[in-house]
């Protein structure tokens, strides 16, 4: 059975904003930051939201990270901040949080 890698979406808290896809660690109309307690959900449509195989070979089933320095998403293979240059080390007790909220993270068979 091929496992299914489906992108979840997520509300932008400041200027309400819905179904921006998990790749997007910044709001796609006003650009802050999603926060760490964003909640992601399933899109209506699964078929559509289903990663290619191509998608799926740019994402990974590690947790993105959250910068301490300047609050900015980073994705798994990053060592230092995209933005900042901030060390990885120093946000490191964001990794388990991340990862339960990482909507791109979901699989499912059917
Ligand atoms: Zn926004
Ligand atoms: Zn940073």
């Amino acid at each position: 059975m091929e496992e299914k890698r489906i992108e979840g979406l997520w509300d932008c808290v400041y200027c309400g904003r819905t179904g921006i896809k998990a790749r997007f660690g910044e709001c796609i109309s006003c650009g802050r930051a999603r926060g760490i307690e964003t909640v992601f959900y399933l899109p209506d449509d699964l078929d559509a939201a289903t990663l290619t195989s191509e998608e799926k070979a740019q994402t990974t089933n590690e947790p993105d990270w959250l910068c301490e320095y300047c609050g900015a998403y980073n994705k798994s293979t990053a060592t230092c901040c995209d933005k900042c240059a901030g060390d990885r080390e120093s946000s490191k007790s964001n990794y388990g949080m991340l990862h339960k909220l990482t909507g791109k993270l979901f699989g499912k068979n059917r």
